[in-house]
C-alpha cells in the first residue's frame, strides 16, 4: 500500500500540539526608525518589542541602512553565486578585514549565517584532523552541537561552565594528543558568561584548542565590543573565535576569525562555505558599516548596560522570579508549556507587548520561559509598563492555578 505521507506530518504536528508547543509567532512589520516600536500587522496595533536579538538597534541605524541601499544600488541585490564558482565580492573581503581587526586576528571567513559557521566550521576541524575529540560544554548551541556530531569525531561534554568536569574530561585523554574546547561566551538561554580565563588555562595546560561562540557578545561587551574574550583580556588566547552578524550588528550572516592558516584551512574544505551562495555585497556592505559605528560607539554598550541594570532592579522589586546573570539576557521563568505561550499571548493581546515564549527544543521541557532582552532605546516608561504588564498576568495566573 502507498505510504500515507500526509499522516507522518500530521502526526508530527499533532504532538507538538499536544504537549503545548506548537510554534506560533506574532506576525510583526518592522518600521525603520521606530524601534523597538513595530506594529502588530494583523491588528494593527503598535506594540513595544521585547524579544529581538538586534540588541542595539542597528537593524535600523541609518549609515547602516544607507550602506545597503547604496550598495545594493551600486552592485544589485544577489552575490552571483559560491565565491568558488563566483569569485570574491569586494564588499565581503573588506568585511573580512573589518572582522579581523575586531578580533585582533590574522584572518576571518563568512558565512551566509552564524548557524552555518558553527556548523561547517566544527565539521571541517574534526575533518581535518581525524583524530581529534571535542569537549563541549553542555548547554552549547545546536548549530555547534551539530557540526561536532556530524564531524563524526568523540564529543565529550562537560557539565555546563563546570571547570573541575572539564579538567576531568581533558586528564582522560593523551596530554599531546588533539582536542578542541568548544564553548560560547554567554549562553543564549540563560544568560551567564562562560569562565573563559579558567577555560583558557585548561587548553594550555592541556594542549587544547580552543573554539569560542561570541554570538551573544559580540558588539555588546568589551571595549570595543569584540565581545567578552576582549572584556575579560583573552582574545588572544582564543584559537577560533566565532561570531554572528545577524544581532547586536542588526544585519545577517556569520564569520570565524583565527590564524591565517586555520582561515585558509577551513576555507579550502567547509561545505557550508564552498557549496552555498556567498553574502549579498549590500549586506557585506552593511554589516560592515555596523561594525564600524558599534566599535567606534562606547557610549551604545554603557547605554545598553545602564538599561540592562534598570530593568532588572524595577524586576527585583517584584516577586517575578528571573534568572539574573550579569549579562543582557534576562529569562523569566514559566516552566510550563501551555502557560508560557498564554502569557506571551496575554502580554500582546492586552497589553501590546511582544515577548515571544521560549519552549522546547529550544530549552529543556519545564525550564518554559520569557526571554526579555532590553535595548539602549527602551525607555523606562517601556519598563514600567512591562513589569506592571508581567505583575498583573503573575497575580491572575497565581490566582487561577490557587483557584
Ligand atoms: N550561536 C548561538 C549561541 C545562537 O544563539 C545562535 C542563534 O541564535 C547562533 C549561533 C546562530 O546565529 P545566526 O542567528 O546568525 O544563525
Amino acid at each position: 500500500m502507498k505510504p500515507d505521507y500526509d499522516l507522518y506530518f500530521k502526526d508530527a504536528i499533532e504532538t507538538v500540539k499536544r504537549e503545548g508547543r506548537y510554534r506560533e509567532f506574532a506576525d510583526i512589520l518592522r518600521q525603520a526608525g521606530q524601534f523597538p516600536c513595530a506594529k502588530n500587522y494583523k491588528t494593527g496595533q503598535e506594540v513595544v518589542v521585547w524579544c529581538s536579538n538586534d540588541y542595539l538597534g542597528m537593524g535600523q541605524n541609518p549609515d547602516v541602512i544607507e550602506a545597503c541601499v547604496a550598495t545594493t544600488k551600486a552592485t544589485g541585490v544577489g552575490s552571483g553565486g559560491t565565491r568558488n564558482i563566483s569569485g570574491n565580492s569586494h564588499s565581503i573581503m573588506a568585511l573580512e578585514k573589518e572582522l579581523s581587526n575586531l578580533h585582533h586576528k590574522e584572518a576571518s571567513l563568512v558565512f551566509t549565517s552564524g548557524y552555518v559557521a558553527n556548523d561547517t566550521t566544527l565539521t571541517t576541524l574534526g575533518h581535518i584532523m581525524p583524530d581529534m575529540v571535542y569537549l563541549s560544554d553542555e548547554l552549547n548551541h545546536a548549530s555547534m552541537i551539530h557540526g561536532m556530531r556530524n564531524s563524526r569525531r568523540e564529543r565529550l561534554v562537560y557539565r555546563h561552565n563546570d571547570m573541575t568536569h572539564l579538567e576531568e574530561l581533558l586528564a582522560s585523554l593523551p596530554l599531546n594528543s588533539p582536542k578542541v574546547i568548544a564553548c560560547e561566551a554567554i549562553y543564549s538561554m540563560e544568560g551567564d558568561i562562560s569562565k573563559l580565563k579558567d577555560i583558557c588555562d585548561l587548553a594550555d595546560k592541556y594542549n587544547a584548542m580552543t573554539y569560542l561562540d561570541e554570538v551573544h557578545a559580540v558588539g555588546m561587551y568589551g571595549p570595543t565590543g569584540a565581545g567578552i574574550a576582549e572584556q575579560l583580556g583573552v582574545m588572544h588566547r582564543i584559537s577560533l573565535i566565532q561570531g554572528t552578524l545577524a544581532k547586536a550588528f542588526g544585519v545577517i550572516g556569520g564569520y570565524i576569525s583565527g590564524s591565517a592558516t586555520l582561515i585558509d584551512a577551513i576555507r579550502s574544505y567547509a561545505p557550508g562555505f564552498i557549496f552555498t551562495t556567498s553574502l549579498p555585497p549590500a549586506l557585506a556592505e552593511a554589516a560592515r558599516i555596523s561594525i564600524q559605528t558599534v566599535k567606534s560607539t562606547p557610549e551604545l554598550r554603557a547605554k545598553l548596560h545602564e538599561r540592562v541594570a534598570t530593568l532588572k532592579s524595577k524586576l527585583r522589586s517584584t516577586n517575578i522570579s528571573f534568572i539574573d546573570e550579569p549579562s543582557h539576557i534576562m529569562p523569566v521563568l514559566v516552566g510550563n508549556a501551555v502557560l508560557c505561550k498564554e502569557i506571551s499571548k496575554i502580554l500582546l493581546d492586552e497589553f501590546s507587548i511582544y515577548v515571544q515564549a521560549i519552549n522546547y527544543p529550544t530549552v529543556p521541557k519545564g525550564a518554559e520561559r520569557l526571554r526579555i532582552t532590553p535595548t539602549p532605546l527602551h525607555t523606562d516608561q517601556m519598563m514600567d509598563d512591562l513589569v506592571s504588564a508581567l505583575k498583573d498576568i503573575f497575580t491572575r495566573q497565581c490566582l487561577s492555578h490557587a483557584a
